[in-house]
């Protein structure tokens, strides 16, 4: 802790909001820049969306969703479609403005005319997206799940899970959308922040009782019930790592403008939420990720009226800190000495400098609290092991070997270990690493008219029947488009979802009747042969 400020540099960053520092040039950051921008509502269901168009089966688990105001006349004839075509549907739509958090703003409709489109709330960009009507229900309630992920690395993609998370539970039985109960928030939404104000809402010392519980308690009753617990854990371990994978692409433009290759820089890693409901089907939906989640491990508790005091909650320690303890774990840099010493992790971790920034640079201010807490929790403690769940997966939650003394890691690593069955998955990222191989000058993130055209000649894409005036069409069309929806106008030029867009349309147009994958990844095996071919040339005039 550096409570006067900090001289030398720190092995470990933890900035509290963003990733936000010019200043540091080595070590590990627990912000990957534009996460928080990747991660919102509009963004992340554009980027499912690209996913949804490419491999539709493997991303059923994003509801439906379109964006308001821009997709609405998109949002009321698709819906009119599918009610003529089947006239049992009997929808809900749930609308969730853009950037909101913690329910704010949120509501339930049932046919696309009831959209409000005036108010400041209203007015406010947002997502409408199919409402999941049939949730899975726990003593009559509906609730989702908070899961931990650590995001540990971008390049190679590394992910860990935490094998136990939070189940929030809603604080009035649970009723299938009806217009007389669409407003009821506390029946509806699973937010904390809800249904805290709720008088059902129940604080409890037990992990397995009152309105948020560890979600290891869910599968236990679960299990006990017959389900199959093992098919859920790698259901959500695909959500997760699907989901990534379709992020992977922005923040790949975001990483190389702020921490350009080559130069000194800190390497990133971030613990995400990722909020999850189960479906009655036991199907596990993702309804959003959060870049800041909460990892509070106290609540309010109202001593006598208007009297607030900060009591301890069993539930938020047992699973947070073990995911903010096992992320040291895994960072630590000394973490390798110590496996040849077999020194004691406490140790390890004290002698490494960690930069605790509870807010952002422009109003860091210290914790001691929580590093106090950290250091007691460092010592061996319980750890919920979800392999003590009966029936949960061996084989996809297996136990690593320990420094002696600590608790067995509550992280577990899912990618590159399930690789070989997702990386077919990643074709955006490939179209990605194109964009910013022309993007050319560092520090961008949008791709010039140059850049485009360099693209096309360098790909060999052009040709009599797709001359460079057509190529100059396409690049003005769509990145005219986007940057009338784009949220970032810092910058003028094609963003990536654009030049996605744009690689698409070119993949349809050179092969066609078949699915769209297989033409975005014909094309993409042409352009990365072409490169290839013109590296290997100029290396030899190079050396030459
Ligand atoms: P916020 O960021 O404001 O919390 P969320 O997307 O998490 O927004 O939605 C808030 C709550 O609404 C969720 O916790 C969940 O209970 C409910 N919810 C959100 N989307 C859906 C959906 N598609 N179907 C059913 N319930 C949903």
């Amino acid at each position: 802790q550096f409570p006067f400020g900090r001289r030398l540099p720190c092995d470990i960053y933890w900035h509290g909001v963003s990733f936000h520092d010019n200043n540091i040039f080595s070590g590990q950051v627990n912000k990957f820049p534009g996460m928080m921008e990747t991660v919102r509502k509009i963004t992340l269901s554009r980027a499912m969306r690209t996913m949804q168009d490419l491999f539709p089966l493997e991303y059923n688990f994003y509801p439906r969703s379109w964006i308001l105001p821009e997709e609405l006349p998109l949002f009321v004839a698709e819906v009119r479609v599918m009610k003529d075509s089947d006239p049992s549907w009997k929808p809900t739509f749930i609308v969730k403005p853009d950037g909101g958090c913690q329910g704010d703003g949120i509501y339930l409709i049932k046919d696309p005319s009831d959209i409000r489109l005036t108010g400041s709330i209203q007015s406010r960009p947002a997502v409408v997206q199919e409402y999941i009507c049939k949730p899975l229900l726990v003593d009559k309630l509906k609730f989702d799940i908070r899961l931990y992920v650590l995001l540990k690395s971008l390049e190679p993609l590394e992910i860990y899970i935490a094998k136990d998370g939070l189940s929030r539970f809603c604080t009035e039985p649970y009723q299938e959308p009806t217009l007389k109960n669409l407003h009821q928030v506390f029946m509806h939404l699973t937010n904390y922040s809800l249904n805290i104000h709720s008088e059902n809402f129940v604080h409890s010392d037990s992990v397995n009782t009152g309105s948020k519980r560890t979600f290891s308690s869910i599968l236990c009753r679960l299990s006990s019930r017959g389900a199959d617990v093992k098919k859920l854990w790698s259901d959500i371990i695909s959500l997760v790592i699907k989901t990534i994978i379709a992020l992977t692409p922005e923040l790949k433009v975001y990483y190389q403008s702020d921490i350009p290759a080559g130069k000194p820089g800190p390497t990133c890693f971030q613990i995400l939420g990722f909020d999850i409901l189960l479906m009655k089907n036991l199907k596990p939906m993702l309804l959003e990720v959060n870049a800041n989640p909460s990892m509070r491990i106290e609540h309010e508790q109202e001593l006598s009226p208007g009297v607030f005091e900060n009591v301890p909650s069993p539930v938020d320690e047992e699973v947070k800190v073990a995911v903010i303890r096992d992320t040291l774990r895994l960072g630590d840099p000394q973490k390798k000495k110590r496996r040849d010493t077999q020194d004691s992790s406490l140790r390890a971790v004290g002698a490494s400098c960690i930069s605790w920034g509870m807010k952002d640079k422009q109003h860091k201010h210290h914790s001691p609290k929580l590093s106090l807490k950290l250091k007691f929790y460092l010592k061996p403690g319980s750890c919920p092991s979800l392999e003590q769940v009966p029936g949960s997966s061996e084989a996809l939650l297996d136990a690593e070997p320990e420094a002696a003394g600590l608790p067995s890691l509550c992280l577990k690593q899912v990618f590159p270990k399930y690789a070989k069955q997702f990386n077919y998955l990643r074709l955006v990222e490939r179209v990605a690493a194109l964009f910013i191989r022309f993007l050319g000058v560092k520090g961008t993130t949008k791709l010039g008219p140059t850049g485009f055209r360099t693209f096309i000649r360098n790909c060999k894409l052009s040709n009599s029947s797709f001359s460079m005036a057509a190529v100059d069409i396409l690049y003005i069309d769509i990145t005219r488009r986007w940057n009338s929806v784009g949220i970032d106008h810092r910058e003028s030029g094609m963003c990536l979802q654009a030049f996605v867009e744009a690689f698409f349309c070119l993949a349809q147009r050179k092969y066609k009747s078949v699915p769209l994958h297989k033409q975005v990844l014909s094309l993409l095996e042409l352009c990365e042969c072409h490169l290839a071919a013109l590296d290997e040339k100029r290396l030899l005039w190079g050396c030459g």
